[in-house]
């Protein structure tokens, strides 16, 4: 894919370009040395233990009425979502109140450390997540990592100045029956590898796919013997790909998980890279 996209390049120049010419060779070669493997995560109940939305819809007292509810089923989650937090405008829950809801939830035990480990051990870390930009943004600033990932792929949402939290759909698709039709999260990491081929030359070894809900299985379906599909104990994902073993089979190994711990622990044995960090990160400020 490399050599193509540089003889392509070239001969659309119509001319050999030495500068051109040098610039392929040199990136090929630095891919050569320093080989890339990509891990990607879901967020909720992945990263973060519990679920970002639930969290934030606890807000809305006494419940939520049942039009609303409704609209899970009739509209999908992100136009849930996107009425749950007009009914947090109409009562007046401020986006501080809403952003500290975010900031407090815990982490899966180890994980923020376990991010860490896999980025000092040059992995690109992205995260695919049915969340939002809002919520994944502060969590991972508030926890000192939002530095650490190349790319971040959500439901873009963004505060109105008069306080109001708007969402949209990541994408709309059809064709993916495994997933939703705001986020196929294997087209997204296809398209990522990808991209990241043609447009950066890093072409990865191995990839790295972590989950815990059914929304994860299209992803892991979609990786390689080289790759490494990781599902969390207890939760949707592993349990689905059990019960469905000859209909959802996977080439990658695939290994299961509790925390960040274990998962360290395993992936360390498959990949052969360094010890968790030792120091501990300071979690943010959170009413007792
Ligand atoms: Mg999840
Ligand atoms: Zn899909």
């Amino acid at each position: 894919m490399h050599a193509r996209h540089c003889a392509y390049q070239i001969a659309s120049k119509q001319i050999f370009d030495f500068t051109h010419y040098n610039y392929c060779f040199h990136s090929k070669m630095t891919n050569l040395v320093q080989p890339k493997r990509l891990a990607a995560f879901d967020f909720d109940n992945t990263v973060v233990f519990g679920n970002t939305d639930t969290v934030v819809r606890e807000l809305v007292t006494p419940e939520v009425p049942p039009n609303v509810q409704e609209l899970v089923k009739t509209e999908g989650w992100t136009r849930y979502m996107e009425e749950i937090f007009r009914l947090l405008h109409e009562k007046k829950i401020t986006r501080e109140k809403i952003l500290e809801r975010i900031r407090c939830i815990r982490e899966v035990p180890g994980f923020v450390r376990l991010l860490k480990s896999l980025h000092q051990a040059n992995f690109d870390l992205i995260i695919i997540s049915d969340s939002n930009s809002e919520f994944i943004r502060e969590w991972t600033q508030a926890h000192n990592i939002s530095n650490i990932f190349t790319q971040i792929f959500t439901n873009p949402a963004q505060f109105l100045d008069n306080g109001l939290l708007t969402i949209k759909p990541y994408h709309h698709q059809t064709e993916c029956k495994l997933s939703a039709e705001n986020l196929c999260k294997g087209k997204i990491l296809e398209n990522f590898i990808a991209t990241r081929e043609v447009d950066d030359f890093i072409k990865y070894e191995n990839v790295v796919y972590v989950g815990d809900g059914t929304n994860d299985i299209c992803p892991v379906m979609r990786l390689s013997e080289n790759d490494v599909g990781c599902a969390r104990k207890g939760y949707g994902m592993k349990r689905i790909l059990e019960k469905n073993k000859t209909k959802l089979t996977a080439k990658s190994k695939l290994i299961y998980w509790n925390n960040g711990f274990d998962l360290h622990e395993q992936l360390q044995e498959h990949f052969k890279y360094g010890d968790l960090p030792d120091q501990r990160f300071e979690s943010p400020t959170c009413p007792v």
